[in-house]
């Protein structure tokens, strides 16, 4: 008889999404007028750039005459790629990143995921709480954790809380952990990194032979200058932490599909006798044996986002959400709501007033306003009292929501 991964039972059943959407249609049935707005989701909703849209329809017209055809690339990405996103997104912020430290893939999410393969079993592993939940949910799958307790949290994993205390970065442990997640600038707090902050994680992973999976999929929002980007701005970190970024958010790509990770050769682990080994090498093979590359459509197109075009329309598009996310931010604090995140990042986090449960205030904004956030106890027990609203929206959608909580939403 065949027998499952009996870890899969652990997970806690998608909660979050299909909670909001069982309360979002049971409103929209009781009031078919109402117009309902979501700011709930973190997927984006502007079109393409040009030239990235240019350049996929250049490389179809290549797939289509055999002169020029592709069948399968190189499975860690073509050089071409690889080389554009060593010496703009690495080499030009100082950062010795080479292109074949860097590998292509179809997302983020898979690759945060994935990276567990070639990680023992037996890691500390520490998250923030709350957290993007794809850390929480691929360690249970692995067999990482035990059983979650009645808020959420697992057996197991060490959580670190992140609030408006700590400035929504997560204080550096007392005990020792193998494996660290971090995600700067954040999902779901809006929260930044200083380079002080980085500093310290990096010494600490050192210090305890840790490695840091640094998450940078919102890197491309921030604006401040003295915020670092990328983990490997800090001195230190090509050998105790790898990099995750995703062309999703800063160029649309949710629904096209390409991402990258850094594994510097400079990083090692320990083998079950004690020796070194290059995690470079483990993920090479991982990736060649797993994956099949990225299509050639799609990694034209993501090259596209460096050319000189590219990089003004990317630059537009954030510049885009980030509006929206001033425009939230300023009408929720003139409605009386203390607001956090929302100015290096999409998202801005909203305490609820009056003490208020995430769920109690998700049903007051759907019922006075008709506007759908996402409740911050999903992200993690920790998240409880907070709210996430997502800047990926029509300025339209943005400005009607903000108007309406402007007039009908009293604290
Ligand atoms: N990492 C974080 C923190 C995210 O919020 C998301 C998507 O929302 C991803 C990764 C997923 O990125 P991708 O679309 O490249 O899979």
């Amino acid at each position: 008889m065949a027998t499952i991964n009996d870890n899969y039972l652990k997970l806690k059943a998608g909660y979050l999404f299909p909670e909001i959407a069982r309360r979002v249609n049971a409103f929209a049935q009781a009031n078919p007028e109402a117009k309902i707005i979501r700011l709930g989701i973190g997927d984006v909703t502007e079109p393409l750039p040009e030239a990235c849209r240019k350049a996929m329809i250049k490389a179809i017209e290549e797939m289509g005459d055999r002169a020029t055809f592709k069948g399968y690339g190189p499975e860690q990405g073509y050089p071409w790629l690889r080389e554009a996103i060593a010496k703009y997104d690495f080499q030009a912020r100082g950062c010795q990143i080479d292109a074949d430290e860097i590998f292509i893939s179809d997302g983020s999410k898979c690759d945060t995921g994935n990276i567990l393969d070639i990680f023992g079993d037996n890691n500390a592993i520490a998250v923030t709480d709350p957290v993007y939940p794809v850390y929480v949910d691929t360690n249970v799958m692995a067999g990482h954790t035990g059983e979650a307790n009645e808020k959420g949290e697992y057996e197991g994993l060490v959580y670190l809380p992140i609030n408006a205390e700590n400035n929504f970065t997560a204080k550096i442990p007392s005990q020792k952990v193998d494996l660290i997640y971090l995600c700067f600038p954040n999902n779901p707090t809006g929260a930044t990194a200083t380079k002080e902050h980085l500093k310290a994680w990096v010494g600490y992973a050192r210090a305890n032979g840790s490695i840091i999976f640094f998450d940078a999929a919102y890197e491309a929002f921030i604006t401040n200058p003295d915020l670092p980007h990328s983990i490997y701005e800090i001195e230190g970190a090509k050998e105790c932490a790898i990099e995750f970024r995703s062309f999703s958010k800063n160029a649309g790509f949710t629904g096209t599909r390409c991402a990258l990770t850094v594994v510097p050769k400079t990083l090692t682990a320990k083998a079950a006798d004690g020796s070194d080994v290059e995690l470079w090498k483990l993920w090479n093979r991982r990736q060649s044996t797993k994956f099949n590359g990225v299509s050639y459509i799609v990694q034209r197109g993501a090259e596209a986002v460096y050319s000189e075009e590219g990089q003004a329309q990317v630059k537009a598009l954030v510049s885009f959400y980030l509006e929206n996310a001033k425009i939230i931010c300023d009408r929720l604090t003139e409605a009386g709501l203390k607001v956090y995140g929302g100015v290096n990042a999409p998202y801005v986090w909203v305490k609820t007033p009056n003490g208020l449960s995430s769920w109690d205030f998700f049903d007051k904004l759907l019922h006075t306003c008709h506007v759908v956030g996402t409740p911050g106890s999903g992200f993690g027990a920790a998240g409880e009292g907070y709210f996430r609203i997502s800047a990926f929206n029509s300025r339209e959608n943005v400005e009607e929501a903000m108007k309406r909580i402007a007039e009908k939403f009293r604290v």
